[in-house]
């Protein structure tokens, strides 16, 4: 059998690199399964239930095949082998039959199957769960098994399966055959999100995934050797099981009209942006069949979004990851991330959102604002009463998800209490927003949320009138619905506890009759209605007793009367638990009318729950509501990052002033090394996106443009499953952001060009700022150790050179990491070396590198050689080097020429030389200059 249509990209880090604990090292791919099955000679020789068992295994394919036997799931072959550590099962063997080795096997009791089958969904395996299909009591010979479900990753509504705060995607993708554009589509089975959109390239595929993180990726088999190589080093702590994308819809039009129209109604189906997307009605069709042939519902679709809202940024990944907005960038944790720390959402749909929020700022400043004058609104409250109303939405249950499971009927009496929970929260809420508790929250806040929240009445009236206040399961008889919801329940239910106050009278009859006190009246699933004595009182046994069982302590009976009285009793229960269940089976469909207004109040709930967050993180950590800025300029006042605080504390914490206005829109920012410029570029991208999400911003106070988008190229990572180096990866960043960024982008640069020869890098950095300043004219924050750029740049009225400061005090360095006017022309490189531990040994060789071969050094370098390197060398006994005269400037300079290789010199190199040469013979005190790379009369 091929298992070559099913790859588990394998997304975690080897174990060598864990235990190095570099989580952003590459990851390997590998196919899900390598070991061969059994072939069909060595199946013939098997066991007859082994036989079964791999019939059934080749049947489900690469799926994990839980073969039921008895009590117990069992899991045979490399099956085995592969989920026994997973799951911290115990791998032991059984006879395989005739010859052959015996085979691994390891097995989970069916009661708590489930939780192990969600274990591995979560971990990207797919499952197939073979159960038996006839009785094994008339089973003749082996008990008939058949796979009754199929279960992967990305189908899975169970809350236990999911992660409570995430969205749990399925993406699929199609290739257009006459455009050629990609259909993409996301889909949360979940939730009911159902998002479609296109990318151009197929390379593009990798970025959308990097984004939707989902956990199955739908594609026609064709491609998937090609997806599995273009995803291989996808950063991401998971599996992916790529499946095969059902084809036979992609091409059937008329298919595709009835499914569409059935899911989103007749006249729905013109307004979904389906259309928009060659080939996007034939991959949701494709999609929505293969969540169905796995029995996983599809009525929560209700309809179909954008992959980009036209009112929100595109936030690419090298920002989400450069500024680390969910996790961080070296050990890929949550924590330390963005948006753990502005996480104060009290329930699971709040917090899904705010992830959405995050990587989604708004860009309509009508929008923006009314986030903002809801916050306010909130914080305007006081924190006592902020407080309260935190508490109050402490538990609030998942109705996205609860809701989905209504419409998919799957759903248990107690999940469908929590719902009503949910809305309750809801009424609570709107009575509290409207005043009608005598207090009235202002208009702003009013109207971001109320008007979602009224939807809860009709669904909750609907459930307050039906279920009990405590619901117990179905079929267990103990009551899901009210009394008096409904009279012929309450009449079968009054015939069964009848039924069973008269066996109990009958019990009393027969002790009294008999004389035998411990005579007891049980029930048996198969026998029905017994009477049991013990052995010493079997001679007071009446005659009419008929025997039915012998026990080791007791013998069972049964009278004529006992069972009439028992038949009448199982019928009456009968009866109340058929029609208890067809109450509940209307309930749902009754609630299943109500689908928009569940989403609706689902959605304004979490919408609120994001608003206080904001509000409790502005007031629990000092944030300032921002001013959208019509005259495009940036001024931030004492300005933080929220993470970096966190971890140095708030007042060690120093905070900045940050100001860029459009005729001075670049900032070209000099400093030592350590002392906080990423800090502070990467806090002012930050303060942009949250305030772009409605959010406060760490700051005293804060004034700030809509921007268009945010672009970051921060740190260094290289790409080595992409064959790319540092370098490479920095290059193709920086084009990505000059090719897209806009006079309304914000663009954070740090320390572009350091992956190469200083003087290439330098070239390039300056070029690259050159048209950031010249064409692109974005805001620009660009950081930098080559200290010429500012040489290089001041001609240009716009570029503003800023530094973080230092104090060189009594020989010992201070970083204030203040930002502030001017430039700095030292990296302090060796001393930041010395706070770093390097021993001294190394760091004296170092100066005394420096102070050697100062002559060798590009002028580049040795222009902006560092303060603390030259204190260094004043401290060795190296007297430092003569400087350079009128008259001894012939002959080091012919000395120099000599030692030219000409053969490996770069163009660059031979210019730069050619000015050092000719400063050099400048008269004595004069600053070399270096040629500026784009002229004053240029700009
Ligand atoms: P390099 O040039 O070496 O990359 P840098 O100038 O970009 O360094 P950062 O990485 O921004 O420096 O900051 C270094 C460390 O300094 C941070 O990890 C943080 O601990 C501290 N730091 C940065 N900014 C501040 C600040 N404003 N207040 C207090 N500590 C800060």
């Amino acid at each position: 059998m091929s298992l070559a249509h099913t790859f588990l990209v394998l997304l975690e880090s080897p174990p060598h690199f864990r235990h190095a604990q570099f989580r952003d090292e590459p990851m390997t791919t590998t196919a899900a399964s390598t070991n061969p099955l059994p072939t069909a000679a060595e199946i013939e020789a098997m066991t007859p239930m082994l036989r079964q068992y791999y019939e059934l295994k080749l049947k489900g394919g690469d799926a994990i095949l839980f073969f039921r036997m008895g009590d117990f799931f069992e899991i045979f072959g490399r099956d085995a082998e592969e989920v026994a550590p997973v799951l911290e099962l115990v791998l032991t063997s059984r006879e395989r039959g005739g010859d052959q080795p015996r085979i691994p096997f390891c097995g989970v009791p069916h009661q708590s199957a489930r939780n192990y089958w969600l274990k591995l969904l979560k971990k990207g395996y797919k499952i197939a769960i073979a159960d038996q299909v006839e009785d094994p009591a008339e089973a003749k010979g082996l008990v008939r098994r058949e796979i009754v479900r199929v279960l992967t990753p990305g189908c899975i509504d169970d809350p236990e399966g999911l992660e409570r705060d995430a969205p749990n995607y399925l993406m699929a993708v199609h290739e257009d055959p006459d455009t050629k554009v990609w259909a993409c589509l996301a889909a949360d089975v979940s939730t009911g999100e159902l998002r479609l959109g296109r990318v151009e390239r197929f390379e593009d595929l990798r970025g959308l995934v990097e984004r939707y993180k989902p956990k199955e990726l739908l594609a026609r088999r064709f491609f998937h050797d090609e997806l599995a190589a273009l995803l291989a080093a996808y950063r991401y702590d998971n599996r992916l099981l790529i499946e095969p994308l059902p084809e036979a819809p992609l091409r059937d039009r008329q298919e595709q009209k009835t499914l569409l129209s059935e899911i989103f109604g007749k006249q729905d189906l013109e307004s979904q942006p389906c259309g928009e997307v060659p080939g996007g009605e034939g991959l949701v069709t494709a999609a929505l069949l293969y969540f169905r042939s796995l029995q996983a519902s599809i009525t929560q679709f209700m309809n179909v979004r954008p992959l980009h809202e036209a009112n929100s940024m595109i936030l690419d990944e090298t920002a989400v990851r450069d500024l680390e907005l969910f996790e961080t960038v070296r050990r890929r944790q949550t924590e330390g991330s963005l948006f753990r720390e502005i996480n104060r959402t009290m329930s699971a749909m709040g917090a899904r959102l705010l992830r959405y929020f995050l990587a989604h700022p708004l860009i309509d400043a009508g929008q923006i604002r009314a986030r903002h004058a809801a916050v306010r609104s909130l914080v305007g409250l006081g924190e006592a009463r902020l407080h309260e109303v935190r508490e109050n939405l402490r538990g609030l249950p998942d109705l996205e998800r609860l809701a989905t499971r209504i419409f998919a009927r799957n759903i248990a009496p107690a999940d469908l209490a929590k719902a009503r929970e949910a809305l309750v929260k809801a009424k609570w809420l709107l009575e509290d927003l409207t005043g009608e508790r005598g207090e009235k929250l202002p208009e702003d806040l009013y109207k971001a949320v109320s008007i979602g929240l009224k939807f809860y009445r009709r669904p909750f009236h609907i459930l307050s009138a039906a279920l009990d206040d405590a619901p117990r399961a179905l079929g267990t008889g103990a009551g899901v619905f009210r009394s008096g919801y409904d009279k012929e329940l309450d009449a079968l239910n009054d015939l069964s506890r009848g039924g069973e106050s008269k066996v109990e009278a009958y019990q009393e009859a027969l002790r009294q009759r008999s004389g035998i006190g411990s005579l007891k009246i049980k029930f048996h699933k198969s026998f029905g209605h017994l009477i049991e004595v013990t052995k010493p009182n079997l001679a007071k046994v009446p005659k009419d007793f008929i025997r039915r069982q012998t026990m080791v302590n007791c013998e069972r009976f049964v009278t004529v009367e006992l069972q009439e009285l028992g038949e009448a009793l199982t019928a009456a229960t009968d009866n109340a638990l058929g029609r208890e269940a067809q109450l509940f089976d209307e309930l749902l469909t009754e609630l299943a009318k109500f689908r928009m207004d569940l989403k609706s109040v689902a959605h304004a709930l979490a919408t609120f729950d994001i608003l206080q967050s904001f509000a409790w993180t502005a007031v629990k950590s000092a944030f300032a509501e921002p001013r959208l800025a019509d005259d495009g300029r940036l001024e931030l006042r004492g300005s933080r990052h929220p993470v970096v605080e966190r971890y140095v504390g708030r007042h060690a914490f120093a905070p900045n002033d940050i100001v860029i206005s459009p005729d001075k829109k670049h900032l070209l920012i000099t400093g030592p090394n350590m002392a906080g410029k990423s800090t502070v570029m990467r806090q002012t991208a930050i303060a942009a996106i949250l305030c772009q999400i409605g959010s406060f911003v760490p700051a005293e106070s804060a004034r700030l443009p809509v921007f268009d988008r945010i672009f970051t190229r921060v740190g260094a990572a290289d790409d080595l499953s992409r064959g790319q180096s540092t370098f490479m990866v920095e290059m193709a960043e920086a084009a990505n952001i000059l090719r897209n960024a806009s006079q309304r982008s914000l663009v954070i640069l740090d320390e572009v060009g350091r992956g190469t020869s200083t003087t290439d890098g330098l070239a390039i950095a300056a070029a690259i700022l050159q048209d950031l300043v010249r064409r692109v004219r974005c805001y620009t924050m660009f950081a930098t150790h080559y200290h010429e750029l500012v040489d290089i740049a001041a001609p240009h009225a716009t570029v503003k050179p800023m530094q973080t400061e230092v104090h060189d005090t009594e020989g010992r360095i201070v970083f204030t990491h203040r930002l502030v006017e001017g430039a700095c022309d030292s990296s302090y490189g060796l001393e930041v070396a010395r706070l770093a531990g390097l021993p001294d040994t190394v760091l004296r060789a170092a100066t005394e590198f420096l102070a050697g071969n100062e002559a060798l050094v590009p002028p580049v370098v040795a222009s902006a050689q560092p303060v603390g390197a030259r204190r260094l060398q004043g401290a060795t006994s190296t007297p430092p080097p003569p400087a350079p005269s009128a008259t001894s400037a012939p002959d080091a300079l012919v000395e120099k020429l000599l030692k030219l290789n000409v053969n490996r010199l770069t163009p660059l190199q031979a210019l730069n030389i050619v000015a050092e040469l000719q400063a050099s013979v400048q008269a004595p005190g004069t600053r070399p200059r270096s040629t500026p790379l784009f002229p004053e009369e240029s700009c």
